[in-house]
């Protein structure tokens, strides 16, 4: 589509924009709707808290800036809405718009995808989602998962707000069992959670609520530990273990884009990278040439203009949420070199028996 098409749907008549907003609604089942200004208010269709939505509908979804609104606290993009009502991720939003073109509609819904596109671009981002606080509460507690297999101080799970989901069905009807819930917040919204398979039941090991920022944001559960050092590494488990002792922020995985390093705190005059000791974690952290000779920027260097960079030259085949604490740091502190002297390990031992790394295999003798 080139940009005067483009131009000619954001200056779509206010009325066409609002019939989208309609057809849109009606599709995702939204009752009680009137029509205000540039809003549709209608009963909500994303907390499970509500009670009277009949009376008192609570949402209200905007179709100029195409952004959903509920009083409660939940809000995000129409993009967010469709994911969230379907059970599905926002990709898979897109998707459905697109398959609802059909001759038989006077409207057609992919026009709302050009809209968006037009409207939210990468210099102009969309908005977060946020959900009402209300929307973890009925859950259950923190599982054993959390605190016997992966470790993590009661403290450490209960202050980060970690809890479980109960079983149910997913949109196709299968079964799902329960999952680990781990919140994620940023600048005092919960922007989403992330949450982890607790039983065998086929469905993927994590998930994410649709919209997860995990380009965007850093996890950050104790915001309020801070130190002249922090640390860096890529998996919420390992900031929930060591969070409380070591100040330290998570990437969500080992693609990490610059909006990410943006929103590195500046009081931390030494960062510490600490990514998890394979192959993705060592190609996101050091410089290198290319095959085709350009040069890459790894994030060790990439931070070093803002922070004095060390790098935690690890010989563990484990990442940090593998570790105790009192091991975490003395690797930190003793095992951490400066950026530009750092290379990937050669060689790789086990941290629990110290002899060479032995992946799938117990430890022999048992350690
Ligand atoms: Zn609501
Ligand atoms: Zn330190
Ligand atoms: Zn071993």
């Amino acid at each position: 589509m080139s940009s005067s098409d483009l131009h000619d749907l954001v200056a779509l008549p206010d009325a066409h924009k609002e019939r989208l907003a309609l057809d849109l609604l009606a599709e995702l089942g939204a009752t009680n709707i009137q029509r205000r200004g540039t809003e549709l208010i209608h009963g909500c269709l994303v907390c499970p808290h509500h009670t009277d939505q009949a009376r008192n509908p609570t949402a209200s979804l905007n179709w100029d800036r195409w952004l959903y609104n509920c009083f409660s606290g939940s809000g995000g993009t129409a993009l967010w809405l469709i994911a969230t009502v379907q059970d599905t991720t926002v990709e898979q939003a897109r998707a459905w718009l697109t398959g609802q073109a059909g001759l038989n509609r006077a409207m057609e819904l992919p026009d709302l995808l050009n809209l968006f596109d037009s409207i939210y671009t990468p210099t102009r981002p969309e908005p977060l989602p946020r959900y009402a606080d209300q929307v973890l509460t009925p859950w259950q507690g923190i599982p054993d998962y959390i605190l016997g297999e992966r470790q993590i101080p009661q403290a450490n799970a209960s202050r980060a707000g970690i809890c479980s989901s109960p079983p149910g069905r997913d949109r196709e009807g299968n079964y799902m069992g329960r999952r680990a819930v781990i919140p994620h917040r940023w600048n005092g919204n919960l922007v989403g959670w992330q949450s982890r398979r607790l039983e065998r039941d086929g469905t993927p090991k994590y998930l994410n609520t649709p919209g997860f920022p995990k380009d965007s944001t850093l996890y950050n559960p104790f915001p309020e530990v801070t130190g002249r050092c922090l640390v860096m590494v890529e998996s919420p488990m390992s900031v929930l273990r060591h969070g409380l002792a070591i100040p330290m922020r998570a990437t969500f995985g080992a693609e990490i884009t610059d909006r990410q390093l943006d929103l590195v705190p500046p009081w931390a005059e030494t960062l510490i990278w600490w990514l998890d000791n394979d192959t993705a974690g060592w190609n996101a952290t050091e410089s290198r040439f290319t095959e085709r000779g350009h040069y890459l920027e790894g994030i060790a260097e990439k931070t070093s203009r803002r922070h004095n960079v060390l790098v935690v030259d690890s010989p563990y085949a484990a990442d940090p949420a593998d570790l105790d604490t009192p091991s975490a740091e003395a690797l930190i502190h003793q095992a951490a070199v400066p950026w530009p002297v750092w290379q990937r390990p050669a060689q790789l031992f086990c941290h629990r028996c110290h002899r060479h790394a032995h992946p799938g295999q117990p430890c022999h003798p048992p350690a």
